[in-house]
């Protein structure tokens, strides 16, 4: 029986944190027959490693030849601190320092380079912000062989085979597959604990790429489905997945048992708890995963799997997406005409943009959707010359954006069927003056998304959160 666990950010931050998971790996190696551990960079704070690497690169590209040589600095201080509070002094301690050393000259030669060429490249993205995780698994894992746990740290590069999609790139399955068998079968024969690197990829000539943002969790994912697990485990520093986020609402609760359909909902609309293509590879094969707290490993947690017991037939918990703006096109010249939709949307592809949700009113006079709001003024260039003779026409008004709105979605898959629950959501916000600018709900009414104004977010979280029953 095989178990993946992946460590978050927060999980491997410092040194106290890496002793801990260091004995969760241990006390499950007792438990499972095989275990992969998958880690992210070091969540260090009160900047993550992974948000440290992207500012160097970004802040080069700017002509800055400053930043980036300070961030190296920093970097290397939070990695040395964490190696010599934890490994004691050899050659084992001597090489983790010099292989730590060698990633950060890489770091600020790349980005000197990026600085010299004025230009940052997506490709040139992903080989700097991967190398977080890249000095962490080298860490966990020398100190796991000092307590005695047979454990090797692995680049994903070696395993995940992605497409070219740099900064949000797609596994390719099945030569995945054929790696993980290749790569770490022969150490989990030999009972060694590959500790493996989240977040990152790399092209079948092997070019480094990354899986998005949050990505090691969905990393552990596609080693689950590769080896294949038993079991996929997500070790964070909350308990588990929660009615809402716990810096929002403080009295948010952990819920024990989700679908993987009710997680997707939620992490696709805000939930950073997990990343939202994580469900994928472990719907596949039915794996189960666990959500839970390193800092607090006695609680159980939450469960996902298929199909969730249907709580009390409601809302189960509510997220928010922020910065997002809402973009409306406007005109009667839109009736009955047909393709404004599929045009409008290919205007939005051609910008490489992604719509967060889609709202259209029955009258067709208008339809809108939300993007993010950096990408907010791109959407309605393009648009606008999409529909430029429309514009000319006055068969389209208006193509505007409202920005700085929100997305706020309660999700539960028993909302389905369970009438009035929309009406609840409706009067709470209602009570609260807050304006509800858009709604979509999906067919599979899993889940009802609303548009408020953004500094609304607060209070209709709280306010549909109060509608979650116990
Ligand atoms: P990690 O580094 O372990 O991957 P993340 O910071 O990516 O951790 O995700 C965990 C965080 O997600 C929590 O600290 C919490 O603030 C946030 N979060 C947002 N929504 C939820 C939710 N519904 N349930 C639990 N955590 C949530
Ligand atoms: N280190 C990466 C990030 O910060 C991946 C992850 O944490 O899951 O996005
Ligand atoms: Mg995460």
């Amino acid at each position: 029986m095989t178990l993946v666990m992946k460590f978050g950010g927060t999980s491997v931050g410092n040194a106290t944190a890496i002793r801990e998971t260091a004995e969760l790996i241990r006390q499950a190696k007792t438990e499972w027959h095989e275990l992969v551990v998958v880690a992210s960079a070091m969540g260090s704070r009160p900047e993550k490693v992974t948000d440290l690497l992207l500012r160097g690169a970004q802040t080069a590209v700017t002509g800055d030849d400053e930043t980036y040589r300070q961030v190296a600095a920093q970097l290397r201080h939070i990695h040395q601190t964490a190696i010599h509070e934890l490994l004691i002094d050899g050659v084992e301690k001597e090489e983790v320092l010099a292989e730590n050393g060698r990633f950060l000259t890489r770091f600020e030669s790349l980005c000197q380079a990026v600085h010299v060429l004025g230009e940052l490249t997506p490709r040139a993205l992903d080989a700097i912000s991967g190398m977080g995780e890249q000095m962490s698994v080298r860490i966990l894992a020398a100190y796991l062989r000092q307590q005695g746990v047979a454990a090797q740290a692995v680049d994903a590069t070696q395993l995940i085979v992605t497409d070219a999609n740099f900064q949000d790139a797609a596994p390719l399955m099945e030569s995945t597959r054929e790696r993980v068998q290749a790569q770490l079968r022969p150490l989990l024969d030999q009972n060694i604990i590959p500790i493996v690197t989240g977040f990152i990829g790399a092209t079948a000539e092997g070019i480094p790429t990354t899986l998005g943002r949050g990505g090691s969790d969905y990393s552990a994912a596609i080693l689950g489905y590769a080896l294949p697990a038993r079991e996929v485990w997500i070790w964070t520093d909350v308990d588990g997945v929660m009615t809402a986020d716990p810096r929002l609402v403080p009295d948010a609760r952990s819920i024990p048992m989700l679908s993987y359909r009710e997680v997707s909902e939620l992490a696709y609309y805000g939930a950073r708890v997990l990343h939202p293509k994580t469900m994928r590879p472990c719907v596949a094969h039915g794996i189960p995963l666990r959500i839970k707290n390193t800092f607090n490993p006695e609680h159980p947690g939450t469960v996902i799997v298929e199909t969730a017991v249907n709580g009390n037939g409601g809302v189960k918990a509510v997220t928010a997406i922020t910065d997002v703006s809402l973009i409306t096109i406007e005109g009667k010249g839109m009736i009955g005409v047909p393709g404004i939709a599929a045009r409008a949307f290919g205007a939005v592809a051609r910008t490489n943009v992604s719509v967060l949700l889609i709202s259209q009113a029955s009258s067709e006079q208008s339809i809108c959707f939300v993007t993010p709001s950096h990408a907010a003024d791109r959407v309605i260039t393009s648009l606008s010359e999409e529909f430029a003779v429309e514009l000319h026409r006055q068969d389209i008004d208006s193509i505007w954006a409202q920005q700085d709105v929100a997305i706020i979605t309660a999700v539960g898959a028993g909302m389905r069927g369970t009438p009035g629950i929309a009406g609840r959501i409706f009067s709470a916000l209602g009570t609260q003056q807050v304006n509800i600018i858009a709604i979509a709900q999906g067919s599979s009414e899993c889940s009802i998304s609303l548009v408020v104004d953004g500094k609304d977010t607060i209070t209709a979280v709280r306010y549909i959160h109060q509608l979650i029953q116990t």
